[in-house]
């Protein structure tokens, strides 16, 4: 069985595009892979953020995780700073690629204009914690969307210098690219983001209101600009947010009705974003349930992150044995 490795920041409670974007296909994957999923919260630290906070977030997303159907039976969930070997690896790894390699990243160029106050040396490096995170569990695919592709190419690029070099440790792992299309925000602009305020949260689906929240949402969201009144056609390919996620939760019968009445004007935006929010509730069935039962057994939490981290540690220690002898770094007889 091959093994998978994926990380989230850990945001809080989770937003529509993270789930569409990682969380869904991580539950499918457990069926087929050894899969591992880590919390990263040393790399949220890399971004400007608020100490008092740090513990909330994780656990609502641990929350969040386990009410959507990762199971930590099948699959090893853990935070990243319980498992010190990630930096310990990163470390030897910046020994490993050279300044050039990452100066051209674009995501350091991306991320720095973000937060101009605060461009600090993590943000530089974390492509070398990211491809440590990966190759600690000699994974051997990464499920990752177009934009995070480079930082596939920077694991692999590691993996054969430091084998090149110091002899086989590492395989070189896969990028297992997710066909789903960028989610757009209800602005309609930009990717979904909670910090742009764009987002639909996942709590709307556990509001126990009918779906009001969900609705007063879906009801921002902008459409086809040509649709200007209900007597005008559109197109949902044209429709940057309703017509993409239509196409994650309806039937193919239901894609037709969308299409046939979008483009001859025969149904209204109301009625669409209506028939879109029955099935994002219905998707979303019990949900709400498992997260409430969560959030009132917060033992719970704690003991899935300690058993991850126990068990990731594990393969971490060994990993790391083989690379300190490869190194040729002293260590005492009896130790790894
Ligand atoms: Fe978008 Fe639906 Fe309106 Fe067409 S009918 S513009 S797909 S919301």
């Amino acid at each position: 069985m091959k093994t998978v490795f994926s990380g989230i920041q850990p945001s809080g409670e989770l937003h529509l595009g993270n789930y569409l974007g990682a969380i869904r296909n991580w539950v499918k994957l457990q069926d087929q892979y050894r899969c591992v999923f880590c919390v990263v919260d040393y790399h949220a630290i890399t971004q400007t953020y608020e100490p008092k906070e740090m513990a909330r977030r994780v656990t609502d997303m641990v929350v969040d995780l386990l009410a959507l159907g990762i199971d930590p039976e099948r699959s090893l969930l853990f935070l990243q700073s319980s498992v010190p070997e990630h930096t310990e690896l990163a470390w030897v790894f910046s020994n490993v690629i050279g300044m050039g390699v990452l100066e051209r990243k674009t995501q350091f160029k991306d991320k720095s204009e973000h937060q101009p106050e605060n461009i600090n040396v993590g943000l530089f490096t974390y492509p070398v914690l990211q491809a440590a995170d990966i190759l600690l569990y000699k994974a051997e695919a990464v499920p990752v969307g177009q934009d995070q592709l480079q930082h596939i190419e920077l694991a692999r690029d590691i993996a054969r210098a430091f084998n090149h070099r110091f002899g086989k440790v590492f395989p070189e792992c896969e990028a297992m690219l997710t066909n789903l299309p960028k989610l757009l925000g209800i602005d309609g602009k930009q990717k979904m983001s909670k910090s742009l305020g764009n987002h639909i949260p996942l709590t709307v689906f556990g509001a126990n209101d009918s779906g009001k929240a969900l609705k007063k949402l879906l009801s921002r969201a902008v459409t086809d600009d040509k649709r200007v009144t209900r007597e005008d056609a559109g197109n949902p390919d044209d429709c940057p947010t309703i017509g993409v996620m239509h196409k994650q939760f309806s039937t193919d019968e239901e894609l037709a009705w969308v299409r046939t009445g979008c483009t001859t004007a025969g149904i209204g935006c109301v009625d669409c974003k209506g028939k879109l929010a029955e099935n994002m509730l219905a998707h979303f069935t019990g949900y709400a349930e498992r997260r409430a039962a969560l959030l009132a057994n917060p033992g719970r939490v704690e003991e899935v992150l300690a058993m991850g981290a126990q068990k990731a540690r594990a393969i971490a220690q060994r990993t790391l044995g083989e690379v300190h002898k490869k190194l040729g770094l002293w260590r005492p007889k009896a130790a790894p």
